[in-house]
């Protein structure tokens, strides 16, 4: 270790010598204590040694920013973990594709309002349909969309 080099945040918390080509330096820096301490807390840094050594170089960043999150989500949730996140995330895909499937079902019936007039009995033919209007409907595009904002604000929040 070069003098007045800092060890890496992995070799600080674990007090010992930061070697020159110690494993955790280049995901672990010494600024981002934390980083490394769930990542211990949660794996192990033995493991998380074993685990980057077994990779290849170019993946190892990758598989650091996986176990990062994975970390952060267990010290949020203790019990699901990433898996809460997914689920989460994964309901509210399916409940905003629903939203999107009313809202086409909507935009056809009034396609079809507006076909209407061109038929000689429209006053009869109108009163089987129900017409929804976009104004009428629990929620609006502007909703929607701050609700995907929201989503994005969740997902990214798990990896700091
Ligand atoms: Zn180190």
């Amino acid at each position: 270790m070069a003098p007045g080099h800092s060890p890496c945040a992995s070799c600080k918390l674990l007090r010992r010598r930061c070697a020159k080509d110690c494993i955790f330096a280049p995901y672990f820096p010494s600024d981002n204590p934390n980083k490394f301490a769930f990542v211990h807390k949660v794996f192990g840094a033995s493991n998380v040694g074993k685990m980057l050594q077994e990779l290849p170089v170019d993946q190892r960043a990758d598989a650091v920013s996986s176990l990062v999150y994975e970390a952060n989500a267990r010290m949020r949730d203790p019990v699901y973990g990433c898996v809460g996140a997914i689920s989460y995330l994964q309901n509210q895909v399916s409940q905003l594709q629903m939203e999107l499937a009313m809202a086409q079902a909507e935009i056809l019936c009034i396609q079809m309002e507006h076909q209407e007039p061109l038929a000689p009995s429209s006053a009869t033919l109108a009163d089987g349909i129900v017409p929804v209007h976009p104004a009428h409907s629990s929620m609006s595009t502007d909703d929607v969309v701050s609700r995907y904002d929201s989503l994005k604000r969740e997902s990214s929040s798990l990896w700091t």
